[in-house]
């Protein structure tokens, strides 16, 4: 996990005085989480539509406050409304909604409970990633977009889905990374809004792709770089956000 802080980075904090719903110590406003949801369901249906995940595999959440809003298990993210908003507190109480939140809550938790700066969780099947995952322990630094992510990304050890034990091996393998593979199972990467954590997935996706297609060319093995490359390269990414 990285330390990075976030704070109020995406604008949906605290912001809106409005009456909250989550109960008592409940700090983010009922129109901050109506907004929040509304993206997370935008987000949920891009995985699906960019192929990231089949059906209602995955899960999406973000952070509003003390509230996690979490896509509901087993509803196709097509069926979704502004009325099916749910939302657990830091310990995983339900706070928000009648669906039943995500199997795989226990890691959704631990990536917030572990960085105050995150703000959004994306876990998808994405193919190449999970592909990947069946074959080595960490994705091999094809790409100078591995810094992007903190360096060349690990494959957390295989644990049955919405285990603490997966969620403990997760939190292994993000330590100063915002994305991680999970062994014969797929990807979890978090970020400071949805969208950052949806790209650091598209982009974890595509590093993998981009390394099987490489690495499936008999007789040559893909030329990776070098530990310097890759903080050279992660100074560079910190500075292209602030140019105008
Ligand atoms: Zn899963």
């Amino acid at each position: 996990m990285t330390n990075q802080r976030a704070t109020g980075a995406d604008g949906t904090e605290g912001t809106d005085p409005g009456p909250a719903r989550g109960g008592a110590g409940e700090p983010a406003g009922e129109g901050a989480r109506e907004s929040a949801w509304a993206e997370l369901v935008a987000t949920a249906r891009r995985t699906v539509a960019d192929g990231l995940v089949v059906g209602t595999s995955g899960n999406v959440s973000v952070r509003v406050g003390d509230t996690v809003l979490v896509t509901p298990s087993g509803v196709p993210y097509d069926r979704l409304t502004p009325a099916d908003a749910t939302g657990v507190d830091l310990d995983g109480r339900q706070v928000l909604g009648t669906l039943v939140p995500t199997s795989e809550l226990p890691m959704h938790l631990a990536v917030y409970r572990a960085d105050p700066g995150a703000r959004a969780v994306v876990h998808t099947h994405a193919v190449h990633a999970t592909a990947v995952s069946l074959l080595v322990p960490e994705l091999p630094p094809v790409h100078y977009m591995t810094a992007a992510l903190g360096g060349p990304v690990r494959v957390a050890p295989y644990a049955a889905y919405g285990t603490d034990e997966l969620a403990r091996g997760m939190l292994d393998a993000l330590a100063g990374r915002t994305g991680c593979l999970l062994r014969n199972h797929g990807t979890l990467t978090y970020g400071t809004s949805l969208d950052q954590a949806y790209d650091r997935t598209a982009q974890l996706e595509w590093m993998c792709r981009l390394w099987l297609t490489a690495a499936s060319v008999p007789g040559h093995s893909p030329s990776l770089l070098t530990p310097a490359q890759l903080a050279e390269a992660a100074e560079r990414l910190r500075g292209y956000g602030r140019r105008s």
